[in-house]
Formats: structure tokens, C-alpha cells, sequence
């Protein structure tokens, strides 16, 4: 028999230690939730494992679960009859933070105790909350199949100690914990039986509680939670489920689905959203956290998706009846059927989204503030359901203040003779509804959708229309754009010669800009689109909107940026007063400096950078030294 051996833990399981013996848990109660989660974890897995292995379960095939208390020696036992671990797991699983999650949520952490605290509870800390309540746990161990068990110790300090031994009959896992002077209330029989039946009544194997008199007591009917009519069930219990399988600590879910598909396609699914982020949601390797059961039985392959990734915020199960048992991960993503169900749970979530937003507006609001962004990464997938998509989703505009509007109400508001949905695309609202590109929509009472998350720039290059309504940005460049403002002359009927006059004195105006800007820009234009601001900058006909531009050249997919479209305002003073002086005697100099101000000012509203910063201070001095 190999010896004992003493080892280190890992730096950042010495951290989390330290976190959780302090107690940071409002809730210390939680611990057994987590321990009996690990037992059904592991029951899950052996119950898959021995589809194709049937001996792996050997002469004890009841998966179960059971509870003990010793009074007089004050330990707590949580035994299982799963999948087990061999030496090597035991030391990997429990001596290393092996999960990327966690491994995420320690760098999250900042050293203030209120913060931490905070995240913790959002986390869990699964195995380790152990060490809120026992100052010394004891894990033995034996893997299915395999004879020789292990036993692991540690206090909660630096190390702990592995050893090969003969403690132990059966499979399984049993976690001894050594209860310290605070939490002898988890020994009481009533307490516990309490904690369990709050914490842990759907779990899917059965739970026996064996009290120091040896007397047994079931304490959950080890029915799935999800195969119990719907009927039966009440909020607080689908409370409890969702806060073991979430992983979001206390929170409750904002919204609960459990439907049964029966027909041609029979399934069960279980879903929940969220209140709140979880702090991984954009982090590039998380996974969708839908569990995929068939039949009942766990299918235990990493990366599985039965959800598509935009509703990576959804936890739960989805369980089928007509998907065979031993299917792999490569099946499973071809699977004709595993598609169809993600077909139809997809848009029962979109439909039931957009019921949400319909009937409570407030409500989802708090949605999409959490999901919105995440949700639209879908609307960039031509194999996904667009029009559902489109439906559920919500936005700002220049006439919505506050609240969220859908394109059908945009739709419904149009003016007359708008010809497309408007919109346009930045960093954050408060910017945004102040650029100068919305003054002409304004003074004609035209909508924009006001855009501000980052996938926003992605889906708009390939949702072409909505309901047959095209959908157009109002920073690029394009005829269309014109066409909506071709008719602003009517509004003010000139005189015909006045007209003519003052379209010779633009183009010698645009001249001067183009000869005076050169290559910084790729053209000057005026514009109808501007009323109180005197230039601006958009792209290009057929160029990609400013924004995406840039946040192509963030990501390195793009070497430069390219020149834009200055566009300016021929109705402005400051414009009016700059042809009326090209034609008169002021310095040339000064002309161009005027024009390299403006051409700055509308960068910098763009939020792009100025190249000649050196240029810019002197032009910007001896303007202000002319005021003094
Ligand atoms: P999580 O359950 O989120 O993976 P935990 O900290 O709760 O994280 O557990 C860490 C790991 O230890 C588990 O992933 C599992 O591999 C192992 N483990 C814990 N408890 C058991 C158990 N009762 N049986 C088998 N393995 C277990
Ligand atoms: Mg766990």
C-alpha cells in the first residue's frame, strides 16, 4: 500500500480557505446543499458511465444518498454510492482549483471583505464551504469499479494528507466533517432535517437521513423535479432547484419554464433566467449551463449544447424521452432530433420573452438590461430565428425616453412617408442622443433607434429589413439617406436665382475644404441632416459605420482606418460666414485653419482621434487669443 503522503494546496485554494473559514457566507446553511449536490453529481455520472458499463455498478445498482449524524463524536457524514475517485482525482478535484470558473471568480476577487463576500455568495464555493462548519474534513473514497479506496484529510490550512486505506467498504464517497464549536446546531436531527428538506428536496436519488439513534428517515421522494406535474409544484420549489443546479448563490429566477412537449416530439424542459449576470456571461469559453438528460439519465459530455449560445443565460435541464442513451457529443450536434428540440425550446423561450415584454414592460426591462446584448448576438445567425429574435427585442429611441420600444411600435409611429427604420449606433446613450447626425430627424420628427451595446454594430450589417421595412443607419453615407431628406427645399421655397447662387457659393466651398483637407478625408458634402451643428463626420457610401470600423481596428482586424465622408452644414453661421469670406479678403491662412477646427470638431464628436493634436492647439490658440 502506497504511504501516507502530506501535500501543499494550491496558492488559490489557500486563498478561498481563508475566505470561507471566515466566514463569508451569509448562509452557512448552504453547505449542505453543496455537499449533497456533489453526491447527486457523482450519481449522475455513474448512472451514464454504466449505460455502456453496466458492471460498474456491481451488486449495489439504487444510486442513493445518506446523512449521519454521531452526536459524541460531533461529525457530520454525507455519503454516496456514485461514481467515486481514485487517488490522483482526489488530489486533482479537491487539492487544485481545477474548474476555470472558479479559477475566474478568484481573480475576481479584490481583498475587501464586504465585496468578496458578495461574489461568494453569488459563486458558491462548492466541496469548500465545507470548512464554514467543520474544522477538519475527512473525504473517503473508492471509484466504481476499482478496489482500492482512498482517504483524504485536511484542516483547512496549507495541506492536506492522501493515503490509501481499507476504512471503507463500497463505492462511492463519504465526507466526514468534524464539526467546530459554532455550527453544533448541524448536528441536531431537526435542524437538519429542515436543511435538507429546504435544500435538497428534488434531488433526483433518494435521501435517508440516519439520526445518532440509528433510526432511518427518508427525506425526499428522489423523483426528479422536473417529471412532477407542474401543478404540484410551487415557486419555492422551483426556487430550490434553481439555486442548486444555477450556480448564482441566492438569487431567485426571474423567470421559471417548465413545459412538456408531447407528439411528435416529446421532451420536458425546465428552464430559468437568471435576475441578475452571472459574471462569466462574456467570457469566451463558458458554455451553456442547459443540462441535457435523457430518459432521466444525466448525459455527462462536456460541451454539449442543447441551447444555442445567445441564450447562454438560461439554466436548467431538458430531458427527453426519444433520443437514445448512448449518444456522444458528435452525434449529439448532428443529431436531427437533439436540433429539433433546440429548435423548439429556442423559440419557446423567444415567444414567452416577448409575451413577458409585451404584457409586463417594466419587468423585462430588467431583462434586457442583463441579457438584451446577448440575446441580439443571435440576430447575427441566419440559421436562427430571426423574426422570433426580432420580435423579443427592445430599444431606445429618440422618442422613448426611458422606456423600451419594439419595432412594431417603431413600425406603427413612422411618419408618412418615412421610408426606412432609423438608427444609429454608439458608445453609451447619454453620447449618442446627443450627436449632431440626429438634427435633421429631429426637426422632422423622425425616430432613431438609438444603439449603444457592442453587438449592436454586428447585427445590423446583416438584418437587412424588419417586416419588410428596411433598416438604415444614419452615420453612413448612402442615397437613400438623401432621398429621405430630398425634399427639404419645399419647406422654405426659395427663389430659384437665390438658389443658384448659393449652390455655385457651396461648391467653392466644398473645394476649399477638399484642397484644404486632402487625403484626411475621402469627401465633402453638404448635408440637410444637420441643424445645429455645423460639420459631421460619416462613411463612406458602402464603407462600415464608424464604430464597427473602429472596433475592427481594436481587434486587429483591420490595419488603419480609412478616410471618412465630412459632411457640412450650409444653412449654419459658421459656414454661411466661411463662403461669404473665400470669396472675400481674409487671409488664406486663417480660412484653412477654420476648416482644420471644424474638421476636428467632428472628429472629436465622433470620438475619433485627432492626428495633429500639435496643428489642432495652435489653430485652437489663436482662435482663443483673437477672443481676448
Ligand atoms: P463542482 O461540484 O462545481 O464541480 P465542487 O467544489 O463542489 O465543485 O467539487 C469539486 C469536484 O470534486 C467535483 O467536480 C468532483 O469532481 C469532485 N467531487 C466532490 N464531491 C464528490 C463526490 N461526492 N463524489 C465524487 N466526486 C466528488
Ligand atoms: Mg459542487
Amino acid at each position: 500500500m502506497a504511504e501516507k503522503e502530506t501535500m501543499q494546496f494550491d496558492a488559490e485554494v489557500e486563498k478561498l480557505f481563508k475566505l470561507v473559514i471566515h466566514s463569508l457566507y451569509q448562509n452557512r446553511d448552504i453547505f449542505l446543499r453543496e455537499l449533497i449536490s456533489n453526491a447527486s453529481d457523482a450519481c449522475d455520472k455513474l448512472r451514464y458511465k454504466a449505460l455502456d458499463k453496466q458492471e460498474l455498478l456491481g451488486d449495489d445498482p439504487e444510486l442513493a444518498i445518506t446523512v449521519t449524524v454521531d452526536k459524541d463524536a460531533g461529525t457530520l457524514t454525507i455519503r454516496d454510492n456514485g461514481i467515486g475517485m481514485t487517488r490522483k482525482e482526489i488530489v486533482d478535484n479537491l487539492g487544485t482549483i481545477a474548474r476555470s470558473g472558479t479559477e475566474r471568480f478568484m481573480d475576481r476577487l479584490t481583498g475587501d471583505k464586504k465585496q468578496d463576500a458578495q461574489l461568494i455568495g453569488q459563486f458558491g464555493v462548492g466541496f469548500y464551504s465545507a470548512f464554514m462548519v467543520a474544522n477538519k474534513v475527512q473525504v473517503l473514497s473508492r471509484a466504481a469499479g476499482k478496489k482500492q479506496a482512498v482517504k483524504w484529510i485536511s484542516e483547512g490550512k496549507a495541506n492536506f494528507t492522501v493515503e490509501e486505506t481499507d476504512a471503507m467498504e463500497g463505492r462511492g464517497t463519504e465526507i466526514t466533517l468534524f464539526m467546530n464549536d459554532e455550527s453544533k446546531e448541524y448536528l441536531d436531527k431537526h435542524r437538519l432535517e429542515h436543511i435538507i428538506k429546504t435544500y435538497s428536496n428534488h434531488v433526483a436519488f433518494p435521501i435517508t437521513f440516519v439520526d445518532d439513534l440509528g433510526d432511518n428517515h427518508r427525506l425526499n421522494d428522489g423523483k426528479a423535479l422536473w417529471t412532477r406535474p407542474k401543478s404540484e409544484l410551487t415557486q419555492a420549489e422551483y426556487n430550490e432547484f434553481y439555486q442548486d443546479i444555477a450556480h448564482m448563490g441566492a438569487d431567485e429566477p426571474w423567470m421559471t419554464l417548465h413545459t412538456r412537449a408531447e407528439g411528435a416530439l416529446e421532451y420536458t424542459s425546465l428552464l430559468f433566467i437568471p435576475s441578475r449576470r452571472p459574471f462569466d456571461l462574456f467570457h469566451p469559453d463558458r458554455s451553456t449551463q442547459v443540462k441535457l438528460y435523457i430518459k432521466r439519465v444525466f448525459i455527462a459530455e462536456e460541451g454539449l449544447d442543447i441551447i444555442p449560445s445567445y441564450l447562454r443565460f438560461l439554466r436548467g435541464v431538458v430531458d427527453s424521452e426519444d433520443l437514445p442513451l448512448n449518444i456522444s457529443r458528435e452525434t449529439v450536434q448532428n443529431n436531427v432530433l437533439v436540433q429539433k428540440i433546440r429548435r423548439a425550446v429556442t423559440k419557446k423561450v423567444l415567444n414567452e420573452l416577448t409575451k413577458k415584454a409585451d404584457k409586463q414592460p417594466e419587468a423585462f426591462a430588467e431583462f434586457w438590461e442583463n441579457f438584451g446584448p446577448v440575446l441580439k448576438e443571435g440576430l447575427c445567425d441566419q440559421m436562427e430565428p430571426r423574426e422570433d429574435l426580432l420580435k423579443a427585442t427592445r430599444f431606445r429611441t429618440t422618442k422613448s425616453g426611458d422606456e423600451l420600444v419594439s419595432f412594431e411600435t417603431y413600425i406603427k409611429r413612422m411618419q408618412k412617408d418615412q421610408k426606412a427604420i432609423y438608427y444609429i449606433t454608439g458608445e453609451n446613450h447619454e453620447d449618442t442622443v446627443q450627436s449632431p447626425q440626429l438634427e435633421g430627424f429631429k426637426d422632422r420628427d423622425i425616430e432613431v433607434i438609438l444603439l449603444t451595446d457592442s453587438v449592436d454594430e454586428f447585427w445590423v450589417n446583416v438584418v437587412p429589413e424588419v417586416s419588410g421595412t428596411p433598416l438604415r443607419s444614419i452615420t453612413r453615407s448612402s442615397k437613400e439617406l438623401d432621398e429621405e431628406f430630398a425634399d427639404t427645399g419645399e419647406k422654405e421655397p426659395a427663389k430659384d436665382a437665390n438658389k443658384e447662387e448659393k449652390s455655385a457659393g457651396n461648391e467653392a466651398l466644398i473645394q476649399f475644404f477638399k484642397t484644404t483637407l486632402g487625403a484626411a478625408i475621402a469627401d465633402v458634402r453638404t448635408t440637410q441632416r444637420l441643424k445645429d451643428s455645423p460639420v459631421c463626420l460619416s462613411a463612406a457610401e458602402g464603407h462600415m459605420d464608424i464604430r464597427m470600423e473602429r472596433f475592427m481596428i481594436e481587434n486587429k482586424q483591420l490595419p488603419s482606418s480609412s478616410a471618412k465622408l465630412l459632411e457640412i452644414n450650409p444653412n449654419h453661421p459658421i459656414i454661411r460666414q466661411l463662403a461669404k469670406d473665400i470669396a472675400g479678403d481674409i487671409p488664406k491662412a486663417e480660412l484653412e485653419d477654420r476648416i482644420h477646427l471644424l474638421h476636428a470638431q467632428a472628429n472629436i464628436i465622433e470620438g475619433e482621434p485627432i492626428k495633429d493634436i500639435a496643428g489642432f492647439t495652435r489653430r485652437m490658440n489663436a482662435l482663443l487669443s483673437k477672443a481676448a
